[in-house]
């Protein structure tokens, strides 16, 4: 039988309604002769509540029984999307990661996958069973405990289950009807693309588009699985959304093909610090430690013998998400007590937003830069940090102008028209 992966995201599976309408999605690939692995997301609202009731309880909270309570969400809904299915007359029924087993290791709240054996799902589908509803987002340790894989990850449980039992396709039920520009909450111009290219769909992804999860577009670039997001609100076919591809599938590309955002960026300087050799990894490895992801890094160039400090001193800038500043500033200051680094302050700017442009265009196209720069002055937009890389420019600027930026640079680089 040829078996599609259908992932309902959050918002789609939000009350018993939209498990109907979900379901019957299901039941027409059904009834045009597939087996069905259908993933389902928690009820949107619910992991948000599961991780506010572990943060109340316990603010540093052991990550094993954060996974055990956060992982329930996706349970619920498992079980109702199966039970809905049989009403319907399709035999269905619902697996738990661990009954599968989704193997993953012992990363708890960022757990990757080690294997999916097939054996017990396909032993159902021999015996005539049509749809395995599976709860996405958890999977199992080697240690036997309940995992989870981080937030968005039942994209990723979709594009491993689609890997794992060569599915035709990998089909994302969201509540966009698929990839866009930019956000379409920030632009009513923002534009559906018909098709993306893997690269850019992992730059988008990791530099904050939330349509998937960074880890499922590797996966599925990985894998080769045929990635497709789509609207679980519109009636839809083989055609519908964008596919996410090979970039040689894609005839027409611009040098900018989208725009993303991260809102809650922070930024830290540690003001004069010696530079030396081997002062980045002192001020980086106890931030690693600690847990901190830091994104952007800016160094000074150095300035040569202040009064009270000899030998040449810079400044070092980095980014990390908003939430991880206060681990990020305790690593800090206990590498300081520790004599490991010396600095004069530690200076912390909140309200920071991340804006990015990406294009595969970019790797042959000089100016992209340049244009960027520009179309943010006009705007009068100061920019605080920059990097790059092949495919992507991105800028931190202060967050009440994040909006503003992303339509600036939405017009500048004309991706309203195709
Ligand atoms: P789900 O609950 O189905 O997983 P998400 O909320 O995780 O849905 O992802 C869908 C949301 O992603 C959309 O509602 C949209 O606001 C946001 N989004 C961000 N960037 C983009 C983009 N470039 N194209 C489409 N949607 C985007
Ligand atoms: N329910 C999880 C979350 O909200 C996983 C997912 O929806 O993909 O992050
Ligand atoms: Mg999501």
């Amino acid at each position: 039988m040829p078996l599609l992966v259908m992932k309902f995201g959050g918002t789609s599976v939000a009350d018993l309604d939209r498990i109907k309408n979900a379901a019957m999605k299901v039941k027409r690939e059904v009834e045009r002769g597939y087996d069905v692995i259908v993933i389902v997301s928690a009820m949107s609202g619910k992991t948000n509540e599961l991780v506010g009731w572990v943060e109340a309880t316990s603010p540093l909270f052991d990550a094993r029984e954060y996974d055990a309570v956060v992982a329930s969400g996706e349970n619920v809904t498992a079980g109702l999307m199966a039970l809905t299915l049989q009403e319907m007359d399709v035999p269905a029924r619902s697996w738990q990661g661990w009954q599968v087993p989704i193997n993953t290791t012992a990363q708890h709240s960022s757990a990757r996958f080690v294997d999916i054996p097939r054996k017990n799902i396909d032993t159902k589908f021999a015996e005539g069973m049509k749809v395995a509803v599976v709860a996405g987002f958890q999977g199992l340790s080697p240690e036997g405990r309940i995992t989870t894989l981080g937030r968005g990850g039942s994209d990723t449980t979709a594009v491993a289950f689609a890997a794992a039992f060569d599915a035709e396709r990998c089909d994302i039920y969201t509540d966009v009807d698929g990839v866009y520009t930019t956000d379409p909450r920030i632009t009513s111009k923002a534009r559906k693309l018909e098709k993306i290219a893997f690269e850019e769909m992992l730059e988008l992804a990791s530099l904050g588009a939330k349509v998937l999860q960074t880890r499922s577009v590797e996966l599925a670039m990985r894998y080769k699985v045929r990635l497709r997001v789509l609207s679980s609100f519109e009636d839809t076919d083989e055609k519908s959304g964008t596919l996410v591809c090979d970039e040689d599938e894609i005839m027409e590309s611009k040098v900018v093909n989208g725009v993303a955002y991260s809102r809650e960026e922070a930024k830290i300087t540690l003001v004069t610090v010696e530079d030396k050799p081997g002062i980045s990894a002192a001020i980086f490895a106890p931030l690693a430690e600690a847990g901190v992801n830091v994104d952007m890094i800016v160094q000074n160039i150095s300035e040569k013998d202040y009064d009270d400090h000899p030998g040449n001193v810079t400044d070092m800038t980095f980014s990390c998400p908003v939430n991880q500043v206060a681990r990020a500033k305790k690593a800090m200051e206990e590498a300081k007590a520790a004599g490991h680094i010396a600095y004069d302050e530690l200076v912390v700017d909140t309200e920071v937003a991340k804006v990015s442009v990406v294009g595969i265009g970019m790797r042959s196209h000089a100016g992209v830069a340049a244009h960027m720069f520009k179309a943010l002055a006009d705007e009068n937009i100061n920019i605080k940090v920059i990097s790059t890389s092949e495919i992507k420019i991105s800028v931190l600027i202060d967050r009440k102008y994040m909006e503003l930026a992303v339509q600036a640079l939405h017009d500048a680089f004309e991706l309203e028209q195709a």
